[in-house]
């Protein structure tokens, strides 16, 4: 079979690899579509990204598929059921895992970076990981079950109050599906802030009520002009230093700052001790998905939730390299990978 092996930095090779026997609960999953996720740009761009790698390894881990073969102690699923993927796989015995934190696991294995994901025609992985994709939700939409179910994570760390005022910093695929998320909990306003005009106008059509572009636009002025008292919640798409210190910056009192998007692992930001002082801010993140991804399946059958428009390309797994070379990413939207017919 075909699939897309990580060997170091910018050396992504599409090749034949041997396809093996799905042990005991083991499942094999004819993968539709595979996601690309920032996590997978930080690894082909040789940084350490949230995940440690041993190449070669097939990147990909937002999979939808459907199940070609069942390991003899496998019983959850028949052939041909369409699923989707949960990457991440927890010990069980260490001390996190023993807390009821299962993912801060210390031996924490994940599909895509761990182990071979989902640039390739098939994976095989352990039938707890597989969850049924419901019938009216379609395999490109099912590939963006794992980035929900990460939002899903940290939209339920943020506790948002109906009536709240919530900024998403970033409107980039996450930032979408957060304005969404956000918008059904039932926040009062929400605050969109992009600097790309595209995704600006975006962010309206998915639930923003004010759009910000931060470089050009007077924050504070717009803030006044739409009577906005307090910012409860602010959520850092973008992971950059600029749009974490701003998020600092914007979170009201009691207010909440979730540094959601990725920065670099060396990054610092500035933060004044004073100013969380005085906000009493709570400074947090949003580390993976556990126990989201059930929910997250049955959230995509609500008609409230427009992530079908979200995907903006859809690529051939054998041009797979265009994404990273060509920097597709930075366009418009998701980009999923087309692995098999
Ligand atoms: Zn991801
Ligand atoms: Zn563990």
């Amino acid at each position: 079979m075909k699939a897309a092996r990580f060997y170091k930095k910018h050396q992504l090779l599409v090749e034949d690899v041997p396809i093996r026997e799905p042990e005991q609960s083991e499942v094999v999953i004819r993968i539709k579509y595979c996601g690309v996720c920032g996590t997978d740009v930080h690894i082909y761009e040789g940084e350490k990204g949230s995940a440690q790698i041993e190449p070669p390894v097939t990147l990909g881990h937002e999979i939808s598929g459907e199940i070609v073969g069942c390991g003899k102690n496998a019983k959850k699923f028949i052939i041909g059921e369409r699923v989707v993927v949960d990457p991440n796989t927890y010990c069980g015995n260490c001390y996190h895992c023993a807390n009821d934190n299962h993912h801060m696991c210390d031996n924490m294995i994940g599909v895509g970076t761990s182990v071979d994901g989902g640039f390739s025609e098939n994976i095989i992985v352990n039938e707890n990981l597989v969850f049924r994709l419901p019938k009216e939700v379609s395999f490109e939409v099912g590939a963006l079950v794992e980035p929900l179910s990460c939002c899903v994570h940290g939209i339920e760390l943020l506790n948002i109050q109906m009536g709240d005022h919530v900024m998403v910093v970033g409107a980039g695929n996450i930032g979408f599906m957060m304005i969404q998320l956000v918008k059904n909990i039932g926040a009062s306003k929400i605050i969109a802030v992009e600097p790309n005009e595209y995704r600006r106008e975006r962010a309206k059509q998915f639930g923003a009520d004010i759009i910000i572009d931060p470089i050009n636009d007077d924050t504070d002025k717009i803030l006044l002009e739409h009577n906005i008292p307090n910012i409860e919640h602010v959520i850092d798409c973008a992971g950059l230093v600029s749009t974490a210190e701003y998020s600092v910056q914007y979170a009201g009192k009691k207010g909440k700052v979730m540094l959601f998007g990725l920065t670099n692992p060396d990054d610092t930001i500035k933060v004044k001790p004073f100013e969380i002082f005085q906000k009493e801010l709570t400074i947090t993140s949003s580390f993976v998905n556990p126990f989201s991804m059930q929910r997250a399946v049955a959230l995509m059958k609500t008609k409230e939730l427009h992530l079908d428009t979200i995907i903006s390309d859809i690529i051939d797994l054998e041009n797979i390299n265009d994404v990273f070379e060509q920097k597709l990413y930075q366009n418009k939207g998701k980009i999923l990978i087309k692995c098999s017919d």
